[in-house]
């Protein structure tokens, strides 16, 4: 039997690309269809993250014209990452085989026939991995190669490169489910689950249209949140720093009480509000950082649902029927 696929794609406010890009997903399900890798099943699935445009009305004209389209959509929107997990526990139990891609023709479609095949040939995760960066700026480039680098310092083992487009067998899915946490970084959070897993690689276009979702605030956001729901190091190195700081303190009293004998006590003033400010900036720092676990471990016991479906096509054209 031939494997069912499922295209996932996350949308927020793309009422611009999703007519330009649609056909690229539907004609590539089509290619692989007709060359009998996957079953006529196959479906193109798009997740409509709360968008304020038109992009939902979009998506459902869509799943009328062609009935591989179909579509989800968020009761609110939640985020890129909420969004793929919705995309991919709605698939996991229709499908064999899920890619998750974006909707804005950035990553190159025709990576997915090389996925496809790997699976094939008994992987059951492949990533998609960008070869060249080109045609990111300069600034984009460098701070995401440092922010691979930080995450692999801490210890999250995340393949270097390779942002949400993969490919993830129902098998890894259905034991994925049982990954509860509310602070999603999907990318760091897959390599955990096992299997047997490759990388293809492809070259990043520009976008086909419309704007990047990700400015420089959420980019900090999601690199923040990616090291600190993956790791714990920041919490350990708070504490090697803190003893670095209590020796070199130490140092500085005993300087300080021998100078008093030398007679020498009125300079100092400099030394001293240095160290004040040096200290306490370091206590802020500290604090930071364990205020930023602290609000993960809250957000976390709350257990708050991390996606609200609140439609779906399928069920619009059984009303209708
Ligand atoms: N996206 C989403 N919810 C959001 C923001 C973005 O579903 O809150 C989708 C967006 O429609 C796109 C993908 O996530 O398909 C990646 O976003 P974008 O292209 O803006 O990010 P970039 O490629 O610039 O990192
Ligand atoms: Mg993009």
């Amino acid at each position: 039997m031939k494997p069912i696929l499922y295209i996932v794609i996350p949308c927020y406010n793309e009422e611009e690309v999703l007519p330009i890009t649609k056909d690229l997903f539907l004609n590539k399900l089509k290619e692989l269809i007709s060359k009998e890798k996957i079953s006529d099943s196959s479906r193109v699935m798009f997740v409509n993250d709360g968008s304020k445009d038109s992009t939902w009305e979009i998506i459902k004209k869509l799943a009328l014209e062609d009935e591989h389209f179909i579509g989800i959509t968020q009761s609110r929107n939640r985020g890129h990452q909420n969004a793929v997990l919705a995309g991919l526990m709605e698939a996991k139990d229709k499908c064999d085989i899920t890619i998750s891609i974006d909707c804005d023709g950035q990553d190159d479609i025709n990576a997915m026939n090389e996925m496809v095949d790997e699976y094939l040939e008994g992987s059951e995760i492949v990533y998609g991995v960008r070869s060249k960066r080109d045609t990111d700026t300069f600034f984009k480039r460098a701070t995401a190669e440092g922010f691979y680098k930080v995450l692999n310092i801490m210890g999250a083992e995340v393949v270097f490169n390779h942002a949400d487009y993969r490919l993830v067998s129902s098998r890894v899915l259905n034991e994925f489910a049982n990954f509860k946490e509310v602070n999603l970084f999907l990318r760091g959070m897959f390599p955990l689950v096992g299997f047997k897993s490759t990388s293809v690689y492809y070259e990043r276009n520009e976008r086909i249209a419309g704007e990047s979702h990700y400015p420089l605030k959420k980019m900090l956001a999601l690199a923040f949140d990616g090291i600190t729901s993956l790791s714990i190091k920041p919490i350990r190195m708070i504490t090697s720093f803190g003893f670095i700081v209590a020796l070199v303190s130490f140092i500085f009293i005993i300087v300080s009480i021998i100078q008093k004998f030398v007679g020498t006590t009125v300079t100092g003033w400099t030394s001293t509000i240095a160290v004040i400010c040096f200290v306490s900036g370091v206590q802020l720092i500290c604090m930071g950082v364990l205020g930023e676990y602290i609000g993960k471990i809250y957000m976390e016991v709350k257990h708050r649902p991390r996606y609200i479906i609140s439609e779906r096509t399928e069920d619009l054209k059984e009303k209708d029927k």
